[in-house]
């Protein structure tokens, strides 16, 4: 049993924390959102009244929140977590923020003396409420080790990725991959449809042809091959336009700054962006496929 303080409890963070309740940690919980707190008391955590409140007697800090900005405010500004933890404890930020600001709030934590690993995960809400996310840590070897019986309770594969910030490099990686991949596998099954293919021949032929990926065999953004997928319930993520939107904008930022060529992770950044400014954040990010059939 560990004592573990978790800050920021949305769409994501409520399931982690109810998960490390279930695995029988005390676990302090906070959120700016007050309805937040009470629901994850009802799932088994002690409400805190601040950040203080909640890290005051953690031995880990568990963070899952939007953005850079919100981490190293809420880990370094006045009144945060570095101002209030205890000696010792090890700070384990999950959420999806730049790779910089990543490697920027580990300088800080170790300047104050505390260990401190980024934990980006993979999967959706679906996988965190069911403990089954995968986490990609960027850490030395002794944050990765007190952080993992931790990330145990929360998700079924833990990587050590390498040091401060490399979890942040695997997530957005794979993500611009990801992104590269959906609208390519769009554009194929649009093109093999208005040739005269229907959807289910294509998907047989390429799913064990050269071109088979994950967004075809586990997420086809043409509706009928792969039933569970959003593609058969008008594209309702899932995974959104918006969320996709800003890991390219992640990948496009850590590109610039490390000097790598992402001609086509730029172009992928550019068509979500361009469904985004038409109101199309919210749609699951297979929805390309509606777009490029002219539906939206
Ligand atoms: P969310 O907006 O639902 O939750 C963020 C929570 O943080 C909110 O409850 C908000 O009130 C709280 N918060 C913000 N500032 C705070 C502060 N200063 N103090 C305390 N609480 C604060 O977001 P989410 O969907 O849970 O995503 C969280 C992170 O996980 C993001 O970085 C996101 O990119 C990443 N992620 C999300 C998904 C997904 O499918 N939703 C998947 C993988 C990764």
């Amino acid at each position: 049993m560990t004592k573990i303080a978790f800050i920021g409890l949305g769409n994501m963070g409520s399931g982690m924390c109810a998960n490390l309740c279930k695995a029988g940690h005390e676990v302090r919980a906070f959120d700016l959102n007050a309805d937040a707190v009470k629901s994850a008391v009802e799932k088994g955590a002690a409400a805190a009244a601040s950040v203080a409140d909640a890290v005051a007697e953690a031995e880990i800090i568990v963070s899952m929140l939007p953005a850079g900005k919100h981490v190293l405010s809420v880990y370094f500004g006045e009144g945060g977590v570095a101002a209030h933890a205890s000696k010792g404890a090890l700070f384990l930020d999950c959420s999806t923020i730049a790779v910089e600001d990543a490697r920027e709030a580990a300088r800080q934590a170790e300047a104050a003396g505390f260990l401190m690993a980024d934990a980006p995960v993979s999967g959706g809400t679906a996988a965190a409420d069911a403990g089954t996310l995968t986490f990609m840590v960027g850490g030395s070897d002794a944050a990765f080790a007190k952080a993992q019986p931790v990330l145990d309770a929360m998700g079924a594969n833990i990587f050590h990725a390498g040091g401060s910030g490399n979890g942040q490099a695997a997530k957005i990686a794979n993500n611009m991959l990801l992104g590269i991949s959906m609208i390519g596998t769009c554009e194929a099954f649009n093109l093999a449809e208005k040739l005269g293919l229907d959807a289910q021949t294509f998907f047989d032929i390429s799913s064990v042809s050269s071109g088979q990926c994950w967004s075809m065999t586990k997420y086809c953004p043409a509706p009928g091959p792969v039933p569970t997928a959003p593609s058969n319930r008008d594209y309702v993520p899932g995974f959104a336009v918006a969320m996709m939107l800003k890991d390219l904008r992640l990948a496009a930022e850590a590109a610039g700054s490390a000097g790598a060529r992402t001609d086509l992770g730029e172009m992928a950044r550019r068509i979500y962006e361009d469904l985004d400014q038409r109101g199309f954040g919210g749609l699951d990010f297979s929805g390309v496929m509606k777009d490029l059939k002219g539906g939206l």
